[in-house]
């Protein structure tokens, strides 16, 4: 990928005139948009592959990743003006990328980070890409409990807030105190409560709007003995590395529990547990995990996904919902 300086197109789309068809153009290269006041670059034609827990998916059309909230409303400033459409991702540790990647603008959120622990209030803001384990492990460390239970879960602050994610019987509804988020079409921020989210299980209204969080601040309990905390954290990341196959590319869990029975046991009794479409396998160590054994396309894993839920549903008729998040185009077998 060459990102090459091209100063007649960086003057059009600084002053908002490039149109997408411009930039499609043959023998049009992209270059790199500076934004205006700000050194945080839309870069064009980047991989996604390697942003993504599962190792795959095409490039986005144009990426950025600000570290800043100016940087993130200038870049949806852009977006607005050009009519791109936008596509967030966090540490994509939920998503399944189609292998010919994604149209529009990719905003990353994992470059915007900070974490405040307020004593006097046991709450804790932190920015929307703070990676989530490291809010559990800064918690423990100074014997906030509360966080324990989010150890094994690879994903930033803003995704878990919008997918509502837990593990051990807890959930992000359980901790959260507000939420800033900001519009995608309007640039307006708002701040708002776990009420008016509609938490339910892996669930939240943010997953269908066009709010980006941008931090959330969290209650916590400060004052217990640090060795306490850490041990509990340690004993809930034990518990999932016995449990989960962590040592390849996945997504977590691929489909949401139906009631009454686990996405899992339905798989297992399936007897679908080491199936495989190319490179991409059921775990054998748990089968609500799909897994990318080195090579794997998404098409691959989309057409897996496909298969158990037709399985699935002929055996039991239960449809499997996927609570892995699936973008772009994939190709059917
Ligand atoms: C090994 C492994 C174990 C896992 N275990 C668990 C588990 O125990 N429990 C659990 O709940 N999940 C688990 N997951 C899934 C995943 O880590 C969570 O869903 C996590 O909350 C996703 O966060 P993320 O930052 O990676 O979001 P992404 O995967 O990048 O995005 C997920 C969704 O959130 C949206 N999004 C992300 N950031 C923002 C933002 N700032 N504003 C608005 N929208 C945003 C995206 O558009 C997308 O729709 C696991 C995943 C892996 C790979």
């Amino acid at each position: 990928m060459t990102l090459s300086y091209d100063p007649p197109y960086l003057l059009e789309a600084s002053r908002g005139k490039a149109t997408n068809e411009a930039f499609k153009k043959e023998n049009f290269p992209k270059s790199p948009i500076y934004l205006p006041g700000s050194d945080c670059q839309i870069k064009p034609q980047v991989p996604l592959a390697t942003l993504t827990s599962y190792r795959v998916g095409g490039p986005a059309e144009w990426y950025m990743a600000p570290k800043l909230l100016e940087d993130l409303q200038a870049g949806l400033e852009w977006a607005r003006t050009e009519g791109v459409q936008v596509t967030l991702i966090g540490a994509g540790s939920n998503l399944l990328i189609g292998d010919r990647g994604l149209p529009g603008l990719t905003i990353c959120t994992r470059r915007m980070r900070f974490a405040h622990f307020d004593p006097e209030t046991g709450q804790v803001t932190a920015a929307a890409g703070e990676p989530l384990v490291r809010l559990a492990w800064q918690a423990a460390e100074r014997g906030w409990q509360g966080l324990e239970w989010a150890v094994g879960i690879p994903g930033t602050v803003g995704g878990a807030v919008v997918m509502n994610a837990g593990a051990h019987n807890s959930c992000m509804a359980d901790i959260l105190v507000n939420v800033h988020v900001l519009s995608i079409n309007t640039g307006l921020t708002e701040i708002l409560t776990p009420k008016e989210l509609g938490y339910s299980y892996r669930t939240s209204n943010l997953q269908k709007s066009d709010r980006i969080v941008t931090q959330a601040t969290f209650q916590l309990q400060p004052g217990a003995a640090p060795a306490l905390v850490k041990a509990a954290t340690e004993a809930h990341l034990k518990q999932r590395q016995a449990t989960q196959p962590y040592n390849l590319p996945s997504c977590g869990s691929v489909f949401r529990n139906p009631i009454p029975h686990k996405a899992g046991w339905l798989i297992e009794q399936t007897g679908l547990k080491g199936y495989q479409i190319g490179r991409a396998q059921v775990a054998q160590r748990h089968a609500n995990f799909i897994v990318n054994c080195g090579g794997a396309t998404a098409s691959e894993i989309y057409q897996l996904i496909r298969y158990v839920q037709e399985q699935v549903e002929k055996r039991w008729s239960v449809y499997l919902e996927p609570e892995v998040k699936i973008l772009g185009e994939f190709q059917t077998a």
